[in-house]
């Protein structure tokens, strides 16, 4: 049985395939830079792990913590890049199964987006807005994020994310974050939405 470490996966677009919503200088800092930042944190505790065996200690709380920011900013980043898209084929209304829940749970799509908007919005300092399903409940939600990690909830799956830490969209919005958030509704990819939904659906 062999371990692995943690690995900045290649975008699945080229650098400017979301402009002119994104700019390729904003995503590539984002990308190469901050993505690869969490990778490497995360890749620093593993060392540490490992070294445990060889007598080498570590404070067991900061490195929990710092775990956690890491790795959930690893996911995050992963997860966020995958549901964008270029504006051509992307964005707009949802169809599939996430219209029937975002129907369901908020009556609209406009009701849905200004909710998610607000969470984005009104996030404190960094952060995600995200929208998750709860299985227990068969509801979806719209949690916000604190940094990477604080009021994520375990068991609430994520379909959808919006990074709205400064460094996601300070090249090109300056510090204007609701301009920013209402052009991510252009390149939201909702059919990796509705995958990823119907995926964790399957589950028993
Ligand atoms: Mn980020």
């Amino acid at each position: 049985m062999e371990s692995k470490q943690y690995e900045l996966p290649a975008l699945p677009y080229d650098f400017k395939a979301l402009e002119p919503y994104i700019s390729a200088e904003q995503l590539q800092i984002h990308h190469d830079k901050h993505h690869q930042a969490y990778v490497d944190g995360a890749n620093a505790l593993l060392k540490k792990f490992d070294a445990r065996k060889s007598g080498e200690e570590f404070d067991v709380k900061a490195a929990a913590k710092e775990l956690s920011f890491n790795v959930g900013g690893y996911i995050l980043h992963d997860l966020f890049w995958e549901n964008m898209g270029p504006a051509t084929e992307n964005g707009g209304e949802p169809k599939g199964k996430i219209a029937e829940y975002i129907m369901k749970d908020f009556g609209s799509f406009e009701k849905f987006k200004k909710e998610f908007t607000q969470a984005a919005a009104s996030t404190e300092g960094s952060g995600w807005a995200a929208l998750t399903v709860c299985k227990n409940t068969n509801r979806i939600f719209i949690n916000q994020i604190e940094k990477h990690n604080v009021n994520a909830i375990p068991n609430q799956r994520i379909m959808l994310v919006l990074d709205v830490w400064e460094h996601a969209y300070y090249l090109d919005y300056k510090n204007v974050r609701p301009e920013y958030i209402a052009a991510f509704w252009n390149i939201v990819n909702w059919d990796k939405v509705n995958e990823r939904l119907e995926a964790w659906l399957a589950i028993e």
